[in-house]
C-alpha cells in the first residue's frame, strides 16, 4: 500500500508536469536480460525482485556492475513511508560501487574500471556544478514538486525517489549513471571494496558536516544522533583537531563505538543533553552537529504534530544543539528535513548570535580528499561496519536497521 504522503506527492507530479533536464532519469532497458534490485513496494514493504537490466542510455552514461552496496540511514525514511516522492516498483539505493561494463562514446573512464559513484548525480556544466556545488545541480531533476515546495529544483539522486528524479539506484546487480567521468571516482587496486564504498555518501557527508561546522583544533563538538554519518563525523571532528566530542544517541551499541573511538557519551534517555553539556561545558559548545533528523520527535507534544500532520519535520534536535552551543558558535545539520517544524528556535538563534548551516555533501569535491586518507590509513571506516550480508538479504535488513536490532549500524553488501 501506498500511504498518503506518497500518493499525495505522485499526484502532484503529475498535475504541476516536469522540468526540461539534461539527461534521462529512465534508463533504457534490455529486451531479454534482466537483474536481482531491491525495489519498493510502499510502506514497510522493500523486496528482492527480478527487473529488466538496465543499458547504457545516454553517450555520457557507464552501465555499472555493481559489486558492493549498502542501506543508508537515510533509505529508512523512503522504508518508513515518510518521505514523500516514492512510486511503487521503484530501485532503491544511493550508496554503491563496481566494475564499468559498458559506456557511452563520450565517457573517458575505460571499461573495466573500478569505481565509487556519488549519491548525487551532476552534470559538470552548470553554474552550480562550475562552482562545485554539485548537490545543488540545476540539470539532473525534473521535478516540479520539489521546485514548488522550496523555490528551486533539487540535485537527481539514485534511488531515492521522484523528488529527486526517480532514477534507478544501486541495491542492484546493475546499474546506469550518468555523467559518468564526473559520477565516478577510480580506486586504486590498495583499497579494498570494504572500505571504499563508503566515499559514495557517508565519508563525504560526515566531512561535509564538520566543514560546515568549521571545526577545528581545540573545538568542542556535539553530535546529536550515532547513526553511521554521525559516527562518521565524530572520527572527522578528531582528525579535524577537535579537543573533545560528545556523542548523543539513545542506542547503547552506538554509544559504545563511539566511546572506543574515545568520545564523551551522553544517553539521553538517561541524561538530558543539554543540562549534562552545560554542566561539563558551561559556555557551550563550539561546533553542534545534527545527525539525526526530523523523524526523530522526543516530546509528546511533537509526536501528537507529527501524527496529525501539523509538521512534517520536529524541531526539537536542532532546538537542543541551539541550546548547547555557545554564543556565536555554529549549528550543522546535516540530517534531513524536507518540510516544516513548528516551535522552531528561531529565538536561540537570533539571541546567541548563532549560525546555522545545513545542507547536502557536494560528494565529487571532497571525495579525492578522503580517498586519500584511506589510503593512508588515518581515515578507516572499519568501525562502523556492523554486518555483511548478500543482496537478497536486503530487505530483512531494513527491518532490522529501521528498529536498531543487533546492534546494526552499517551493512556491507555483496550483490
Ligand atoms: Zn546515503
Ligand atoms: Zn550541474
Amino acid at each position: 500500500m501506498m500511504n498518503p504522503t506518497n500518493i499525495m506527492a505522485a499526484v502532484a507530479d503529475k498535475v504541476l508536469g516536469h522540468n526540461p533536464t539534461s539527461t534521462r532519469q529512465q534508463p533504457k532497458t534490455h529486451p531479454t536480460e534482466k537483474m536481482k534490485a531491491i525495489v519498493w513496494h510502499g510502506k514497510f514493504d522493500m523486496r528482492y525482485d527480478e527487473v529488466p537490466r538496465p543499458m547504457v542510455s545516454e553517450p555520457h552514461d557507464i552501465l555499472l556492475k555493481v559489486t558492493a552496496t549498502t542501506i543508508c540511514g537515510s533509505d529508512l525514511h523512503l522504508y518508513s513511508g515518510e518521505l514523500p516522492g516514492m512510486e511503487k516498483g521503484d530501485i532503491v539505493g544511493h550508496e554503491f560501487m563496481g566494475i564499468v561494463v559498458d559506456k557511452g562514446p563520450d565517457v573517458k573512464l575505460p571499461i573495466g574500471t573500478r569505481v565509487v559513484v556519488a549519491f548525487d548525480i551532476a552534470c559538470g556544466f552548470c553554474d552550480f556544478c562550475k562552482r562545485e556545488e554539485y548537490t545543488s545541480c540545476d540539470t539532473t531533476n525534473p521535478s516540479r514538486v520539489a521546485e514548488t515546495m522550496f523555490g528551486h529544483a533539487l540535485v537527481g539522486v539514485f534511488g531515492y525517489g521522484h523528488m529527486v528524479g526517480g532514477y534507478w539506484g544501486g541495491q542492484a546487480e546493475y546499474v546506469r549513471v550518468p555523467f559518468a567521468d564526473l559520477n565516478c571516482l577510480p580506486i586504486p587496486e590498495d583499497v579494498p571494496d570494504e572500505k571504499a564504498l563508503y566515499l559514495s555518501d557517508v565519508i563525504s557527508t560526515s566531512f561535509h558536516a564538520c566543514e560546515m561546522g568549521k571545526v577545528k583544533p581545540g573545538d568542542k563538538v556535539g553530535i546529536w544522533g550515532m547513526g553511521p554519518i554521525g559516527l562518521a563525523a565524530a572520527r572527522w571532528a578528531q582528525i579535524l583537531g577537535a579537543s573533545t566530542v560528545v556523542a548523543i544517541s539513545g542506542t547503547e551499541d552506538r554509544l559504545d563505538i563511539a566511546r572506543s573511538l574515545g568520545c564523551v557519551v551522553i544517553n539521553y534517555h538517561e541524561q538530558d543533553p543539554v543540562e549534562t553539556i552545560s554542566k561539563m561545558f558551561p559556555q557551550g559548545l563550539d561546533c553542534c552537529i545534527d545527525a539525526a533528523g526530523f523523524r526523530f520527535a522526543k516530546s509528546i507534544g511533537h509526536k501528537i504534530q507529527r501524527a496529525l500532520l501539523l509538521e512534517s519535520d520536529t524541531p526539537e534536535i536542532i532546538t537542543e544543539c541551539c541550546k548547547a552551543c555557545r554564543k556565536n558558535g555554529i549549528v550543522s545539520v546535516i540530517a534531513d528535513y524536507p518540510g516544516t517544524a513548528n516551535n522552531f528556535p528561531i529565538g536561540t538563534i537570533s539571541m546567541k548570535h548563532l549560525r546555522l548551516e545545513s545542507g547536502q555533501s557536494p560528494t565529487q569535491r571532497i571525495w579525492k580528499m578522503a580517498l586519500e586518507k584511506l589510503r593512508t590509513g588515518e581515515y578507516d571506516p572499519s568501525f562502523f561496519v556492523t554486518h555483511t550480508m548478500r543482496l537478497k538479504d536486503v530487505p530483512d535488513a531494513y527491518k532490522q536497521f529501521y528498529n536498531r536490532e543487533g546492534g546494526m549500524v552499517k551493512i556491507f553488501v555483496r550483490p
